[in-house]
């Protein structure tokens, strides 16, 4: 139980990996405030989930690429929590197709919502977290964003900002003893990646051979959002089954 006592706030917790990082924080004894787009069911299954340990939990409806919106429900979030000690950056979605077929809002709204949406949660935890002169950020970003993709400038754009994001709000924090790090994962089994999961292309790319599950995401990030992770900031760490070595 090494995150006792923590709050964190964990954007996109109602589904995927999100749900899975949850389930992870309150398995170490943290209070959870989960922010989802609009999918109120199942962000109660993960409060369902949530409530086999005796934590709080509270899931808030919330579009992150609004910035009125995310600075409103961020501070009620902290007014009822307390406190913010770890926040995970995770809500995302992708609009894939060649660039050519591309159009501005397949750009920018997965810009607004990937990359932007971090932004607009940072900046009303950024404050809290400086003022504790603690807390943990942990920015999901993915291998597309190391390494590009076909298909997705879009996506791999939003990722690799996520990246500068994290190292910038790295260097600005450390003296605080803020840690902030990125996770890249490569293909993990969610609803994202339905689409591509058993496709033999997918797994001859994956020296592992299987895709990825939300479980193995969320243990890193319950291990960076802990003590065990004090030093370690600034970090982008690639979990993909050895795809992006
Ligand atoms: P997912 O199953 O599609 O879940 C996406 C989550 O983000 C949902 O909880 C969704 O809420 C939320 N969300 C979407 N738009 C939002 C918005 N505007 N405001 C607030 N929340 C929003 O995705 P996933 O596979 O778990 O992916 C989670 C993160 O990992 C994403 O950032 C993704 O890019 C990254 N990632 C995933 C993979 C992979 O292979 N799955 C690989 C690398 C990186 P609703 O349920 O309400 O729609």
């Amino acid at each position: 139980m090494m995150l006792n006592g923590k709050t964190a706030v964990v954007t996109g917790g109602s589904r995927g990996i999100g749900r899975a990082v949850c389930v992870a924080l309150a398995q170490a004894g943290a209070n959870l405030a989960l922010i989802y787009a609009g999918n109120a069911e199942k962000a109660e299954e993960t409060l369902q989930m949530l409530s086999e340990y005796p934590v709080q939990a509270k899931a808030y409806r919330c579009n992150v690429a609004d910035f009125e919106e995310t600075k409103a429900v961020i501070t009620e979030i902290h007014k009822s929590f307390g406190s913010i000690d770890i926040c995970v950056n995770n809500a995302g979605i992708t609009r894939d197709k060649l660039m050519l077929s591309m159009k501005p809002e397949d750009f920018s709204t997965v810009v607004d919502i990937n990359l932007t949406g971090a932004f607009n949660v940072l900046k009303q935890v950024y404050p809290v977290m400086a003022k504790q002169r603690s807390g943990k950020i942990i920015n999901i970003s993915s291998v597309a964003g190391l390494m590009g993709n076909a298909g997705q400038v879009n996506y791999a754009a939003s990722k690799a900002g996520l990246i500068g994001m994290t190292k910038s709000i790295a260097k600005e924090l450390a003296p605080r003893g803020i840690c902030c790090n990125a996770i890249a994962p490569g293909f993990i089994a969610t609803d994202m990646t339905e689409a591509f999961q058993d496709k033999p292309e997918v797994m001859n790319a994956i020296p592992m051979k299987r895709m990825g599950k939300p479980e193995e995401v969320a243990a890193l990030v319950a291990f960076l959002a802990s003590p065990m992770a004090d030093y370690i900031t600034g970090e982008v760490i690639r979990i993909d089954g050895g795809m992006a070595m």
